[in-house]
C-alpha cells in the first residue's frame, strides 16, 4: 500500500538518538533547547516552546492567552479535531467560521460577517485559530486586520505548513498573529515521533506557555510572586507552582530527531512541491477540482487534496484506489459534524462550504520519498477509474 503520507528518516536521526541515549539527559536537556533555537531561527520568530504534541501546543497557547470558561474561540470546520478541542480543554465555548471554497481555509469574508454579528450579541471571541489547511496559507494579513478591529487574538494552526512562506516571510514568523503552532507527528513535514511547538514574538506569552507545559512551575527569580511571604525565596532549591499546568514537555530523544529533520526541511519542501506540480499537471484533464496555491506564498504542501466532480461516486472511487494499493484518505470530516460536537448543538447545514467540500474531497499520496513511478501509478489508476 502506498500511504497518503509518511515520515522520511535516515542514518542521521538514528545516530542522533543513539547519542542522546548515551548522554546524561533523556529529557529536558540540551537537545530540547537546541531544537527550540533552530526552530525559532527557521521561523524567524523570537521564541519557541517545544511541546509533547501539536495538541499540547494548542492547549498550552490557549491557556497562556487566558482562554477560560465563558470565552469563545473560533476555528474552521475543515481541520483535525485538535484545532477545536484545545478551546474546550480550557472550558471555553467553540464555534466555527466557514471556509473559502477556493483556498479551503478560513474565509476572511465569513469572519467579518460573523464578527459584526457577534458584536451585536456581545459574544466577540477571545481567540480565532485559522488553520493553514494542507499547507495552503490563510489570508493572514486580512484575517489579522479584521481580528484587530475587534480585539481578537490570533493563533495560527500551522501544523500543515512548516517550511512554507507567506509574503516572503517564513510560516511561524507571526507577523500577523500572536503565535503559531506546529505538530511533528510522523505524517507532518518533519517528525519527532510525537511532538509539537509554539512560536511567538511575545516573550511574556512564551514564558506563560512554557510554564503551562511544565506543571505551572517556574524557577525564574524574576517571575516569583513577591506578594506572598516566603522565607526560602532565593534558596537554590526554590521553585514556585503559580498556576495549574500539565506535563507537555518534549524529550531530548525526540528533540535530537527534530534537529536532524529540520536540517532536511528545505529538501522535503522542494520534493513536496515537485510532486504537487506533477499531480497538478497530469490530473488537469480529469473531472477534478485541483488544489491551488495563494499567489503570495511558497507553499509547503502537506496534503494533496482533489475534489471529485462526481462526488456521488466518491465511495466507489475511494474503494477502487484502495484495492489498487493506493492509500487514499479524506481530510477532514467537518469537526462540527462529529457526534461530540453535535451534542453541543451543531448540525448539518451550519457551514455549507465546508460540508460541500467534504462531500467531494479525497487525499492522494504525497510525501518526500514517494517515487515518480509510484506517483505515475497513482495518476494512471485515477485516469482509469475516472474515465
Ligand atoms: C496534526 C494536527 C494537529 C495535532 O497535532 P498532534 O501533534 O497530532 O497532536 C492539530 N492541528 C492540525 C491541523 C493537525 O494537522
Amino acid at each position: 500500500m502506498i500511504p497518503y503520507g509518511r515520515q522520511t528518516l535516515g542514518s542521521e536521526e538514528h545516530a542522533a538518538v543513539a547519542g542522546v541515549l548515551d548522554s546524561d539527559w533523556l529529557t529536558q536537556g540540551p537537545k530540547v533547547t537546541e531544537f527550540e533555537g533552530a526552530l525559532a531561527r527557521q521561523c524567524g520568530a523570537s521564541h519557541c516552546v517545544a511541546t509533547s504534541s501539536g495538541t499540547a501546543a494548542l492547549h498550552a497557547i490557549c491557556a497562556a492567552l487566558g482562554v477560560t470558561s465563558g470565552d469563545w474561540v473560533w476555528t474552521s470546520p475543515i481541520s483535525f479535531v485538535a484545532s477545536a478541542n484545545c478551546a474546550r480543554y480550557c472550558g471555553a465555548k467553540i464555534d466555527f467560521v466557514d471556509i473559502d471554497s477556493e483556498s479551503r481555509t478560513l474565509s476572511p469574508q465569513a469572519l467579518a460577517v460573523r464578527l459584526a454579528d457577534a458584536r451585536k450579541k456581545g459574544q466577540i471571541p477571545k481567540l480565532i485559530i485559522p488553520v493553514h489547511f494542507a499547507g495552503n496559507v490563510c489570508d493572514m494579513a486580512l484575517i489579522y486586520e479584521i481580528a484587530q478591529e475587534y480585539g481578537v487574538k490570533v493563533v495560527e494552526d500551522a501544523c500543515h505548513a512548516l517550511g512554507g512562506t507567506y509574503q516572503e516571510k517564513p510560516i511561524g514568523s507571526c507577523c500577523y498573529s500572536d503565535a503559531a503552532v506546529f505538530s511533528f507527528h510522523p505524517v507532518k513535514t518533519i517528525t519527532t515521533g510525537e511532538g509539537g511547538a509554539i512560536v511567538t514574538n511575545d516573550q511574556n506569552l512564551a514564558e506563560r506557555a512554557r510554564q503551562f507545559c511544565a506543571h505551572g512551575i517556574t524557577r525564574a527569580g524574576a517571575r516569583f510572586d513577591r506578594s506572598l511571604q516566603s522565607d526560602d525565596r532565593g534558596a537554590p532549591w526554590y521553585y514556585e507552582q503559580q498556576l495549574l499546568g500539565w506535563n507537555y514537555r518534549l524529550t531530548d530523544i525526540q528533540a535530537a530527531i527534530g534537529i536532524e529533520q529540520l536540517k532536511k526541511l528545505d529538501g522535503f519542501v522542494d520534493k513536496r512541491r515537485e510532486l504537487f506540480a506533477v499531480y497538478n499537471e497530469k490530473l488537469t484533464e480529469l473531472p477534478l477540482k485541483l488544489p491551488r496555491a495563494r499567489a503570495d506564498c511558497r507553499i509547503s504542501w502537506h496534503l494533496y487534496v482533489v475534489e471529485l466532480q462526481q462526488a456521488a461516486r466518491r465511495r466507489e472511487i475511494f474503494n477502487r484506489l484502495k484495492e489498487s494499493g493506493i492509500g487514499v484518505n479524506v481530510h477532514y470530516i467537518p469537526i462540527h459534524l462529529q457526534p461530540d460536537y453535535r451534542a453541543l448543538g451543531f448540525s448539518p447545514g451550519d457551514f455549507p462550504a465546508s460540508e460541500a467540500y467534504y462531500l467531494a474531497a479525497m487525499t492522494l499520496p504525497l510525501f518526500p520519498s514517494l517515487t515518480s513511478s509510484e506517483q505515475n501509478y497513482v495518476i494512471s489508476v485515477l485516469h482509469e477509474v475516472l474515465a
